[in-house]
Formats: C-alpha cells, sequence, structure tokens
C-alpha cells in the first residue's frame, strides 16, 4: 500500500507543507517565504518569525491540500521538523503537528531538519549507500558518512563559523542585503581572485574553520575604507569565494581518498551555489564518484524535504508522542 505523509517545516523564516508519496514523489509542495520581511533588518528576526508561520500556516495547510486534491483523512503520518531550528518558529510547526496527528489519528513523526536536507536527494535519485553527505547550510558546515538510512557517523564539522554565516557577514560588510549568499555568488562572477586570504589550517583533519577567513575579508574591508582606499568588490566576493569553496573541496577530497565511497550528497542552502557544483562535479570525476545535488527548489528550506526523511521512521514504526518537544540544536550524530 502506498504511504502519504503530510510534511510540516518552520524551523526558520520559511513556512512549508508537502505531501509526499513513499518517501520519494512529491504529490504536493506549498513554500511561503518571510524573507522580504526578514531583509529589511538585515538578518532573520526571531520573534517576526514566529507570529508570521502563526499567520501562515494554516493557509500553506490549505494550499497544500487543494494542490495534492487529497484531505488529512488520506494522509499515512503527519511529519514535522521538530530541531534544529528557531524555537520560536519550530513550535509553530509542532503544535500544528500535534493537532492535525490527534484529530486525525494519525502516526506522528519527528523530523531533524539537517537529515531533511541529505533526504531531499530521495526526492530526485534513491540515495544508496554508502555515500559521503556534506552539509552546508546557514548554520551548520558538516562532513559525514552514511552507511545505511538513519546511519551516521561525522567525519567532522566546522569548530566556529559555519560556510553560509560566513556568506552572510561578509555579504553584510560590504554592504549586500540579506541573504548574503547568493549576492556574493554574483559578485564573484564578475571579479578576479587578486586579495590573499588565508587558508584555515586544519588540514590534516576533517574539520572546517570560516571564523579566520570571514575575519580577514572584515579587517581587509576595514583597513581599506580607513586609509581611503576603494574596494573591488567583485574581486573581493571571488577570492572569498574560491578559498571558502576551497576549504570544501579539500575535506571532501580527502575523504573520498581515505574511505574509497563512490558517492557523494550535497545538501542545504549553500549547495545552491553554481561555483560549488562545478567544483564538486571535477572532484567527483576525478575519483569516479557519483555526484548527486538536489535541484534548487529542494536545496532550500522546504517540507517536501522533511517527508522523505520521515519516510524510512515510517517504515520503522518510529513515532513521537504528544510530549514531544522542540530543541534549537540537535546534533545528527
Ligand atoms: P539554509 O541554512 O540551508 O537555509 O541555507 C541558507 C544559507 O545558504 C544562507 O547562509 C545563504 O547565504 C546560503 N546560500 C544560499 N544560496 C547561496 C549561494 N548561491 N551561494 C552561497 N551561499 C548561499
Ligand atoms: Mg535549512
Amino acid at each position: 500500500m502506498d504511504t502519504y505523509i503530510l510534511a510540516i517545516e518552520s524551523s526558520c523564516d520559511e513556512t512549508s507543507m508537502a505531501v509526499v508519496k513513499n518517501g520519494s514523489e512529491v504529490i504536493a509542495l506549498s513554500i511561503t517565504t518571510q524573507m522580504d520581511t526578514h531583509a529589511k533588518y538585515g538578518g532573520v528576526v526571531p520573534e517576526i518569525a514566529s507570529r508570521m508561520h502563526t499567520e501562515a500556516i494554516t493557509l500553506v495547510l490549505e494550499d497544500c491540500l487543494e494542490k495534492a486534491q487529497m484531505k488529512i483523512e488520506d494522509m499515512s503520518a503527519i511529519a514535522v521538523t521538530y530541531a534544529p531550528g528557531l524555537t520560536g518558529s519550530l513550535m509553530v510547526g509542532v503544535e500544528a503537528a500535534k493537532i492535525l496527528s490527534l484529530m486525525y489519528h494519525k502516526p506522528l513523526i519527528a523530523v531533524n531538519h539537517l537529515i531533511g536536507h541529505i533526504y531531499a536527494n530521495n526526492l530526485e535519485n534513491k540515495m544508496e549507500f554508502p555515500l559521503l553527505a556534506l552539509i552546508v547550510s546557514g548554520g551548520h558546515t558538516e562532513l559525514l558518512v552514511m552507511e545505511d538510512d538513519y546511519q551516521f557517523k561525522r567525519l567532522g564539522e566546522t569548530m566556529d563559523d559555519a560556510i553560509g554565516e560566513a556568506y552572510d557577514k561578509v555579504a553584510r560588510v560590504i554592504g549586500l542585503p540579506y541573504p548574503g549568499g547568493p549576492n556574493i555568488e554574483k559578485l564573484a562572477q564578475m571579479g578576479e581572485h587578486t586579495y590573499d586570504f588565508p587558508h584555515p589550517v586544519l588540514d590534516d583533519t576533517y574539520h572546517f574553520s570560516y571564523s579566520g577567513l570571514k575575519s580577514a575579508v572584515i579587517n581587509l574591508v576595514h583597513n581599506e575604507t580607513q586609509r581611503g582606499n576603494r574596494i573591488r568588490k567583485e574581486d573581493l566576493a571571488r577570492s572569498f569565494q574560491d578559498v571558502a569553496i576551497d576549504e570544501l573541496v579539500r575535506k571532501v577530497e580527502k575523504a573520498l581518498k581515505e574511505t574509497g565511497i563512490k558517492r557523494l550528497v550535497i545538501a542545504g542552502g549553500v549547495s545552491a551555489n553554481q561555483y560549488l557544483k562545478r567544483e564538486m562535479k571535477e572532484l567527483c570525476e576525478k575519483y569516479e564518484a557519483e555526484l548527486l545535488i538536489p535541484r534548487m527548489l529542494y536545496c532550500t528550506d522546504n517540507a517536501a524535504m522533511i517527508g522523505a526523511a520521515a519516510y524510512p521512521k515510517y517504515l520503522k514504526h518510529e513515532f513521537s508522542s504528544y510530549t514531544l518537544n522542540v530543541s534549537s540544536s540537535a546534533d545528527i550524530v
């Protein structure tokens, strides 16, 4: 019998719901973003985010069911992101999921948002194991080995800032609007690598570090501005991006070499970056490894990936009780 999961995602500034069939087929996906509102403040304001989720959630539910041409009664389970993210935002989704689960007698499935990003790949190509998973987002930079569904082993993670965070902060210091990642990428496409930023010095480990690079960029901007020198923003963006992405490439290359695994999955908002995709494609070709990156719609925050990640839990009957709590910082392993 087919499984239909109604999935809910509200961990940051997108309110999203989806109906996903058998963990892989998106029957309907509805997303509303608060990006324009938060852009005015230069970043996500948690209080505004939770209020806007509250306002949006029933509308998103109606829209999603309408698109799916289905009713809640038709669902096999209700899945929801419970962590990590903004506490107030997560609570809106989790409370909605609990109510629907209780009212319609459907099992409740709690999904970790980062695991959701990885399982987004199942919406396009069925993941086969073992695989390497690189998570690159606004809050995380991690390299993992997956031996099987929900079997994670962490190789390394960031010791300080996440890569997306570094993109956002560099963007802010050169006056680009939030979110900075796509804007830095656009500028970088027009620039040359002329500024010499330091590479992080964690070479023989799988750990990442972005705060040194970020500080080097910020210091350079401040020093040049004080001296009255003009900054070539395009070149600065390019020089920063080259180092930031090269750091990922080096660690993934080490992992491909040392583990012998022939499959790489990339997940999280930064995987929308074209330069990252090109570099990783080249690297995977060199090691004859398969590269999986979901299309843009599934790279950024969405509920379809939550439905995909909920499916293995559904099959194993790993359901949550109504005491399910949100958590701002839950690790995968
Ligand atoms: P997430 O945390 O998964 O929601 O992803 C959001 C993060 O991805 C933010 O830090 C964005 O700046 C970053 N991001 C989005 N698009 C790009 C891009 N094209 N290049 C680099 N970073 C990006
Ligand atoms: Mg995310």
